[in-house]
């Protein structure tokens, strides 16, 4: 099969990564890739935003297939318009990306379906906005309505820190992403991911993970992208896994179908495990970052037929199965990062992989012989073990053989996971 796969992040390098293993496999591409990508399969400078030049290029190179890995392509409708050009097209349509492209969506499905999540209002201008939070108080949360690059977001301990968020989104702070405003109750309890593969109507539940948003240790300083995931969440028991399919995912797809735009493709749940249990903060429509880049050394199945048969309605009666070992990824970002950073410094020689040690990079490219880097999160080193505490111990000493001066990293990731296990060991 010749794969045409979107992106490049992380994630890509992770799926690209998995996808090279695939016996099905014959030929792939990453549009654009980055400098990992370039060592397993062949870069193609193409924008994803110019959906014209996506399938233009698959049609001239015989794609059989187009996996999209980032949030904008799939919220833009990028599936449809390869699927319209006959491709198979591994990207929920522009109806079900919605899930992720609008939280007032995916807040009014919650309430239609009785969905558990965080008590809400949805404003279209600021004065009832900032009336409402103040009749209410702090702590509550501030969203843009739309994709705002993780930045939409302001959990605001203080009603001064909400007042500010409201004016920032109608003041234009996110374009047409902040034109609408979801203003919830602030959730207490400690966040998972949850990842399934949906066809449309059948959902193949695939694993759990736990990321870490800020930028510093001790869970300080700004949001990023992501700093470091591991999976699984051992916080995520068997019975909260039950829990969130029953609760939280087959209401969504149920919904999904009976509004006649059913949901195909990788619906990641980021939830708030609260004492009432479950309650869904948000959903993703695609593979999480960095979390993908802990899930995909832990599939032991084929990538590439999971995901085929998840955009081709095939999803019924299949499986998946995953290594016992815990996987760790620390991201190693350009220093600045979430700020401006420095690119085209050169990185130096990675530890070379081995069966408990992949190095996926994100914000590289490649220059000749020379790696430099090339955005804020540079590389993801990601460690596998026995434990979460293994794997970490693993990526770390990785990270140590690193040279490159211009990076840093956090040295706690999986602080909680490893705080369980030590617990967990002394109970025993
Ligand atoms: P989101 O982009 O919706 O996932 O929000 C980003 C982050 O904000 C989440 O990962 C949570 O840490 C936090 N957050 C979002 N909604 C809430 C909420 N209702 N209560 C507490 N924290 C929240």
């Amino acid at each position: 099969m010749r794969v045409l796969l979107i992106g490049s992040g992380g994630r890509e390098h992770a799926l690209a990564w998995k996808l090279a293993q695939s016996a099905q496999l014959t030929h792939l591409f990453v549009a654009p890739g980055n400098g990992g990508t370039a060592g397993i399969a062949e870069n193609v400078a193409i924008d994803p935003a110019d959906h014209g030049a996506v399938v233009a290029f698959a049609k001239a190179n015989a794609i059989d297939f187009v996996i999209v890995g980032p949030d904008a392509p799939v919220v833009a409708g990028l599936g449809d318009d390869v699927r319209a050009a006959g491709m198979a097209c591994f990207c929920p349509s522009k109806a079900a990306g919605q899930l992720e492209g609008s939280k007032g969506f995916t807040k009014a499905l919650c309430d239609e379906m009785g969905i558990p999540t965080a008590a809400y209002r949805r404003f279209d201008a600021a004065e009832p906005a900032l009336a409402y939070v103040r009749a209410h108080g702090a702590p509550i949360v501030v969203k843009a309505d739309g994709l705002a690059l993780g930045k939409g977001v302001t959990v605001a301990m203080q009603i001064e820190e909400a007042e500010r968020a409201i004016a920032g989104c109608f003041a234009g702070q996110f374009g047409a992403s902040g034109a609408s405003v979801v203003i919830e109750d602030f959730l207490e309890g400690e966040e998972a991911s949850f990842f399934v593969l949906c066809d449309g109507e059948n959902i193949l539940p695939l694993a759990t993970a736990q990321d870490h948003k800020r930028a510093f240790d001790g869970d300080m300083g700004p949001n990023t992208g992501g700093m470091g995931a591991y999976s699984p969440a051992p916080v995520m028991t068997p019975d909260l896994v039950q829990r969130t399919l029953d609760e939280i995912i087959v209401p969504t797809v149920r919904g999904m179908a009976a509004r006649g735009t059913p949901y195909c493709g990788v619906l990641f749940a980021g939830l708030m495990l609260t004492d009432a249990g479950p309650k869904l903060i948000e959903y993703n429509a695609r593979f999480g970052d960095p979390e993908t880049q802990v899930l995909m050394p832990r599939l032991k199945s084929d990538l590439l037929d999971l995901l085929y048969w998840t955009a081709t309605g095939q999803l019924a009666g299949k499986s998946v199965e995953w290594a016992d070992e815990a996987a760790l990824t620390v991201v190693v970002a350009a220093k600045g990062y979430p700020g401006e950073v420095k690119r085209g410094e050169p990185i130096g020689a990675l530890p070379a992989d081995t069966s408990d040690l992949i190095v996926f990079h994100a914000g590289t490219r490649r220059e000749g012989e020379t790696l430099l880097s090339n955005g804020g999160r540079v590389l993801n080193v990601t460690g596998l073990g026995g434990s979460v505490a293994a794997a970490k111990e693993r990526a770390d000493a990785a990270i140590a053989q690193i040279g490159w001066m211009g990076g840093f990293n956090r040295h706690d990731i999986g602080w909680r996971a490893i705080l369980r296990e030590r617990n967990a060991r002394l109970d025993s």
